[in-house]
């Protein structure tokens, strides 16, 4: 049997035959590995990041740092036909889903590389400009932002294995902080072999980069102001890792990224075939259905003007209907299975809470068979849309988010007042979608609940030609959102590299001043 290792102290690790998780094939339900960080020991792990992993970087300069990146980018991609299969397997995503976690990975880890060479020769990042303090330029100050002299521990969702791991190194590394990443469980056979495929690359300074598969047990307790956690999963998890008490009394920044309520709303402008409707019909229903729906930024609640209501979701569903639930392996199928068996039950769970508001009207909200896997097997969930009874939908609606192919329709009055007032309702989503070709209903929407969501996504005919899909996180736009969407900030370009320096104000003659700055 397979034991996933961790890596850590410039070695590799597995715990006994015996201990831990048992992973397995989505689509089989075959045991693939066991996964436990047992026998390893926590203190050490920090220590040797931190003063290995630590030194090495702080003596580099970002451009330094940015090659470090590429090196691990190119490491990634060097073994991507092998990490496509092993995702399929492991996390049982479609070969077209598993390049988004995979591609993703190589490409945010190469665009930060990019940044880094782009920051040049400085080790510190400047923050505004420089301003005389005193009577006249003799005294002098600014801002500049300096690493901070620690580990930066984080811990990722089983949905991204490879993408989560490397979005949150890149910032990381390329800010001067070593990492010690803990992938979830299920999935993270991904995330060894990407590391074991960095490791083996030799890229990097030794004690940069730790993994821990399995649990962190008391990871938290030898943690210290320096430090930085960085976490992203359910809110629950969350605010117990918030909430620890050696983080809290170290004051040790934690960044969150959780649960959210992504919603879409069409514009009472959008008429029936346009461009701007076909474009929202064609990527809600994306939104709805990648990676079987376990993504943070897929959509779960889709918002519609009483008037189009019927054309919407007769448009809606013909668009859904194309998507074959079944082995990733089927070449006919487009949706994999769920990722666990504890993912299957709670979406069953969380179908059944929805029902009580809103009628299904497409799919049964039930376990099915896979195309191409055997019948009985597989954690299987076709797609499952709602309509609200309600116009606007009952709270449930609004706070329950069911992490699969899972979305419920709502009607609502087609003004840019209510929609602001329904995307609040979230409580704070990663992201929102408006389509419209009107800026003043956009603009309007905005105004009144701009705040409400880390990033909107605004789909029209103008730029459809070039639309991504709100879906994607791309490196250099914010990720990250308010209140119930943990309330974290990663990405955002430069921006990203804020979580890990820290910010520090200069006050002395201009020359010493702005040399530490611009050497
Ligand atoms: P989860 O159960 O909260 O687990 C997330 C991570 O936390 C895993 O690595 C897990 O390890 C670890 N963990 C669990 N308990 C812990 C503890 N007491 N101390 C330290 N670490 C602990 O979430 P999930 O099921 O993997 O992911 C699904 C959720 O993530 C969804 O709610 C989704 O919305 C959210 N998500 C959010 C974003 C975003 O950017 N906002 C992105 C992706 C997913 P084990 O697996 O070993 O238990």
């Amino acid at each position: 049997m397979k034991i996933v290792r961790s890596y850590a102290a410039g070695n590799w690790h597995a715990a006994d035959g015996d201990k831990g998780v048992e992973l397995r094939d989505p689509t089989t339900e075959e045991v693939l590995a066991r996964v436990s960080a047992e026998g390893l020991d926590m203190a050490e792990v920090v220590q040797h990041a931190r003063v290995q992993g630590g030194s090495a970087l702080r003596e580099l300069s970002h451009e330094a740092r940015g090659e470090l990146l590429i090196g691990m980018s190119k490491a990634i991609h060097a073994i991507r036909d092998e990490l496509l299969e092993l995702s399929m397997k492991s996390c049982g995503t479609t070969r077209k889903d598993s390049k988004f976690d995979i591609d993703g990975a190589s490409g945010t880890l190469y665009h930060y590389g990019a940044l880094g060479k782009e920051l040049g020769s400085g080790a510190f990042l400047e923050d505004g400009d420089g301003e005389q303090l005193g009577r006249s330029s003799v005294f002098w100050g600014r801002h500049a932002r300096v690493p901070r002299n620690g580990v930066a521990v984080h811990i990722n969702a089983f949905n991204f294995p490879a993408w989560g791991f490397a979005e949150k190194a890149a910032a990381a590394i390329l800010a001067g902080m070593p990492v010690i990443t803990k992938p979830a469980s299920s999935t993270c056979l991904v995330t060894e072999r990407c590391i074991e495929a960095i490791v083996d690359s030799g890229v990097l300074p030794d004690g940069v980069l730790s993994l821990i598969c399995g649990s962190v047990g008391d990871l938290f307790n030898h943690l210290n102001g320096q430090d930085v956690v960085a976490f992203t999963g359910s809110a629950d998890t969350g605010l117990r890792i918030r909430s620890h008490e050696n983080l809290l009394s170290q004051s040790v920044p934690v960044n969150i990224e959780a649960d959210s309520l992504n919603a879409a709303f069409l514009g009472d402008d959008v008429e029936p075939g346009s461009e701007t409707w076909n474009l929202m019909v064609r990527e809600v229903a994306r939104e709805v259905t990648q990676k079987s729906g376990q993504k943070c930024t897929a959509v779960r609640r889709i918002f519609v003007p009483d008037s189009r209501r019927d054309a919407f979701v007769e448009s809606f569903l013909e668009e859904v209907s194309s998507r074959v639930t079944g082995s990733p392996d089927d070449e006919t199928v487009n949706m994999g299975p769920l990722a666990t068996a504890d993912q299957l039950s709670s979406v069953l769970d969380g179908v059944n809470k929805l029902k009580e508001v809103a009628d299904v009207i497409h799919g049964n909200g039930e376990r099915c068979d896979g195309v191409g896997a055997e019948a009985g097997k597989g954690y299987f969930f076709a797609p499952t849309i709602l309509e609200a009874r309600d116009e606007g939908g009952a709270d449930v609606i609004h706070d329950l988010e069911v992490f699969g192919p899972v979305s419920t329709i709502c009607r609502y009055d087609g003004s840019a007042a209510s929609a602001a007032c329904l995307n609040s309702r979230g409580a704070g989503t990663l992201v929102t979608s408006v389509y419209s070709d009107s800026d003043d209903w956009v603009h309007d929407f905005l105004r009144r609940g701009g705040s409400y969501s880390g990033r909107f996504y605004l789909g029209s005919e103008k730029m459809a030609p070039q639309a991504p899909g709100s879906g994607l996180a791309l490196p250099s736009s914010l990720h990250g959102g308010p209140g119930r969407a943990g309330g974290g900030a990663e990405l955002g370009g430069l921006r990203a590299l804020d979580l890990y320096s820290q910010r520090i104000a200069l006050q002395g003659s201009k020359r010493t001043v702005e040399t530490f700055v611009r050497p």
